[in-house]
C-alpha cells in the first residue's frame, strides 16, 4: 500500500478484518467494489443524463476526494473485495486520475483494477492507465456512424472516440470490450456493423439493455433490445453459447462464425441479481446496493472520521438491504428512479 489511508493506521479496533463480512442472507459473498469518481462528463448521452443538466453535469456539488475514496477501497479491500471498476460520469475528466489509480490498484488484496469509459480521451490516456496498473477497459459506443454518434452522445466526438478505441486495442490490456445499450428504432439497425467491428478488431462486443435509469423521456420497456431478438438477427451467424469465466461478469458470451465474439446483459428482462457480488460508491458518499433500488447507505461520517468500524458496520447494512432481486414494478414507471445513471456510474 502505497497511500496514507491505510486501515491499520486510525484508532480503530478492528485490524483483522476477512471474516467480518459473511456471504448475504442470498448467499451472494461481497468480492466488487464500483466506484463512481465524479458526476462529470464530457459527453451527455441521451439515455443517460438529463438534456437539462449542463454539459460537465457538476454543480459544485460535494465529491469525494482521491484520499476519501482510497480510505473505503481498502477497507473493502480488508473484506474480501478483490476487483474495483472506476466509473463517473466520465472518469478520465477527472483531474490527477492517473496517480489515483495508482494507489488503487497497489491496495493490498485488489486484483483487478477495471475502469468503464466513454473513450474519448483513451488516445491520450491508454499508456498511462496501463503503468497505472488498469488491467481491463470497459468502452461504451453506441453507434458506429459519425452523425449518430453527435446525437446519441451531444457531442460531436466520434473521431477522437474511435482513435481512442483503436489506441487502447493496440495497448496491451488483458482485456477491452466495447459496450453499446441497444434501444429499439434507435440504433438495433447497427447489430451486424457492431458483429463485423468485433470481428474485425478482435475485441468483445457488448449489447446492453436499456434501463430506466438515466433519461426518463425516452425510457419505453417496449424499447428494449432483447437476448432473444438479438439472437434471432444472428441467427446466420450460427451464434455458439460459450462457458462463463470470472470476467465475462453479467453477460452470456457467444462466438459467431464470423470470428466475433459478443456478450449479452439482460439486466431487465432476464435478471443477474442470484450471482451478483457488487455493490457501489457513489462520488458523494453513499454505498448503493443495487443499481436498480435508490436504498443507499450514507457514509460520509465514517469517511469523514476516517472510522472503519463505522464503515464496516454500514457495508453490512448495505449488504442486508441487497434485495434478493430488483423491484420489476419499479422498471414500469417513468421518473422511478432517484439519480440518473451518470450519478450512479452504470
Ligand atoms: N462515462 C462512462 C461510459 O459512458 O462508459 C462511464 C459511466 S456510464 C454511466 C456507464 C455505462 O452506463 C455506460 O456503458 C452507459 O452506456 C451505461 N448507461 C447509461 N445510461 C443507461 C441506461 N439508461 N440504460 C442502460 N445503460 C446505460
Ligand atoms: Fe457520460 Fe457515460 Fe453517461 Fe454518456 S453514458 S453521458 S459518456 S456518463
Amino acid at each position: 500500500m502505497n497511500n496514507n489511508n491505510n486501515i491499520n493506521d486510525n484508532n480503530n479496533s478492528t485490524s483483522n478484518n476477512s471474516d467480518i463480512i459473511q456471504p448475504d442472507q442470498y448467499g451472494r459473498r461481497l468480492k466488487y467494489l464500483r466506484i463512481s469518481v465524479t458526476p462529470a462528463c464530457n459527453f451527455k448521452c441521451i439515455y443517460c443524463k438529463p438534456h437539462t443538466e449542463s454539459s460537465m453535469g457538476l454543480s459544485g456539488e460535494k465529491v469525494l476526494s482521491y484520499d476519501d475514496i482510497l480510505f473505503v477501497s481498502e477497507v473493502f479491500a480488508k473484506l474480501g473485495v478483490n476487483r474495483l471498476r472506476v466509473t463517473g460520469g466520465e472518469p478520465l475528466v477527472r483531474k490527477d486520475i492517473v496517480p489515483f489509480l495508482s494507489k488503487l490498484s497497489a491496495i493490498d488484496g485488489i486484483e483487478e483494477i477495471m475502469i468503464t469509459t466513454n473513450g474519448s480521451l483513451l488516445t491520450k490516456y491508454s499508456d498511462d492507465l496501463l503503468k497505472a496498473g488498469v488491467d481491463r477497459l470497459n468502452i461504451s459506443l453506441d453507434t458506429l456512424n459519425a452523425e449518430r454518434f453527435n446525437y446519441i452522445a451531444g457531442a460531436n466526438m466520434f473521431n477522437e472516440t474511435m482513435a481512442g478505441i483503436r489506441t487502447a486495442i493496440r495497448t496491451d490490456f488483458k482485456q477491452v470490450k466495447i459496450n453499446a445499450v441497444m434501444i429499439k428504432g434507435f440504433n438495433d439497425d447497427e447489430l451486424l456493423d457492431f458483429v463485423n467491428f468485433a470481428a474485425e478488431e478482435n475485441i468483445i462486443m457488448r449489447f446492453i439493455e436499456f434501463m430506466p435509469v438515466g433519461n426518463h423521456d425516452l425510457w419505453n420497456k417496449d424499447n428494449i433490445v432483447t437476448n432473444e431478438m438479438i439472437l434471432q438477427q444472428l441467427a446466420h451467424l450460427n451464434p455458439q453459447q460459450l462457458q462463463k469465466d470470472k470476467n465475462t461478469g453479467p453477460a452470456v458470451n457467444y462466438k459467431l462464425s464470423n470470428g466475433a465474439t459478443i456478450g449479452i446483459i439482460t439486466p431487465i428482462t432476464k435478471h443477474f441479481c442470484d450471482d451478483c457480488d457488487k455493490v457501489r460508491l457513489t462520488y458523494d458518499g453513499y454505498i448503493r446496493s443495487c443499481l436498480l433500488d435508490d436504498r443507499e447507505i450514507d457514509i460520509n461520517d465514517a469517511i469523514k472520521n476516517r472510522d472503519t468500524d463505522m464503515l464496516i458496520e454500514c457495508i453490512k447494512e448495505a449488504l442486508t438491504i441487497k434485495a434478493k432481486e430488483y423491484d420489476k414494478n419499479s422498471v414500469e414507471v417513468k421518473n422511478g428512479y432517484n439519480r440518473t445513471m451518470s450519478r450512479i456510474g452504470g
